[in-house]
């Protein structure tokens, strides 16, 4: 049944909160919108200049929120929290960000135990890991946007390789929301084509263009800081996915239990989401390498957690 009071509060008003808050209102997904943050300035700024955005995009309700908003939000989006910096991987972010988890999942759960929680901060899979632990009866509600944005840039590579509309690509990237991401290319395809027998295609291609999209980020926030359009569109795509309980696939973070030989983990493979959040895992087919790669990804994640105290 799809959600009719479309109402989102984002925690976080930096660069990702506040792109993040523009795209559902510039898709009409949302009726009501809240932005927190411990930056009363900037929340402020930011929604005035976003209430402004509102008379060209419909009629949502936008304001600086408070916890309390929480309790009429279907959905919360957490973006709140330190950034990589240039050179910085993701994983870096575990200690401050991990401190900042402790401290938002109980307001948050406190408010709504119905919540669906999209978490964006990074390192997104080792975070939402944190916040299902804290809340296990909520594994299904904690959902990371995980390889979403990294499929979204595999897709749009492969597309402008072969003169392809991304749409048509059907392509995932899995594991961890990171370095130790990987491919599936043995399901991709083009259309219907197999992505391995797509004419032109070669395994050095492939390569080149998985490596572009995995190091992407980098580039990004060498040249302007911060990463933040193509997340914005991602979450609000999932966003979307629950509003109307689409049941989509998606390759967002959640937790593993006995997948292709792994368990008690988050990580992304594609997964159902619809209005109560993760359904289920898509049963698919890796090949030998897949399977590895998932384990060597899902292995590098529980080492990177153990430095959260
Ligand atoms: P930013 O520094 O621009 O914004 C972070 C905001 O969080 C700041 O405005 C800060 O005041 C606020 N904040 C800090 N502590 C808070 C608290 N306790 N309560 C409320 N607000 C608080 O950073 P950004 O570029 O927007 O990035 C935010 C996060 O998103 C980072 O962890 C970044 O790595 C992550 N990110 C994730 C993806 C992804 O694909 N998952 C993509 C891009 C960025």
């Amino acid at each position: 049944m799809i959600i009719r009071h479309r109402k989102i509060t984002i925690i976080g008003a930096g660069y990702v909160g506040s792109t993040t808050a523009f795209a559902p209102l510039s898709a009409r997904a949302v009726n009501e919108l809240c932005l927190i943050d411990v930056n009363t300035a900037l929340v402020r700024a930011q929604v005035m200049d976003l209430q402004h955005a509102v008379p060209f995009l419909g009629t949502a309700v936008v304001k600086v929120g408070n916890y309390s908003d929480i309790r009429t939000s279907a959905v919360v989006v957490i973006a709140a929290g330190a950034n990589q910096k240039p050179g910085e991987t993701r994983l870096d972010l575990i200690q401050k960000n991990s401190a900042l988890m402790r401290e938002l999942g109980p307001k948050v759960f406190m408010m709504n135990p119905e919540a669906i929680v999209i978490v964006v901060t990074n390192p997104v899979d080792v975070l939402t890991y944190q916040l299902i632990r804290m809340f296990p009866g909520k594994k299904r509600r904690i959902i990371g946007s995980g390889t979403v944005l990294d499929s979204a840039r595999l897709r749009h590579l492969v597309g402008a390789h072969f003169n392809i509309d991304p749409t048509s690509v059907h392509a995932y990237i899995c594991g961890e929301h990171g370095d130790s991401e990987f491919p599936l290319w043995s399901t991709a395809n083009i259309g219907q084509v197999p992505i391995l027998s797509y004419p032109g295609c070669t395994k050095r291609t492939l390569d080149q263009l998985f490596m572009q999209a995995k190091n992407a980020a980098y580039t990004i926030i060498a040249g302007k800081q911060a990463t933040y359009y193509a997340i914005a569109a991602g979450v609000t795509h999932i966003v979307e996915a629950i509003f109307g309980d689409r049941n989509e696939v998606l390759p967002v973070s959640h937790l593993l239990m006995h997948y292709h030989g792994v368990s008690d983990v988050c990580l992304s493979v594609p997964a159902v989401v619809g209005r109560n959040g993760v359904r289920t895992q898509l049963s698919l087919k890796f090949s030998a390498r897949e399977e590895r790669l998932l384990r060597q990804s899902a292995a590098q994640l529980k080492r990177a957690r153990k430095g959260i105290h």
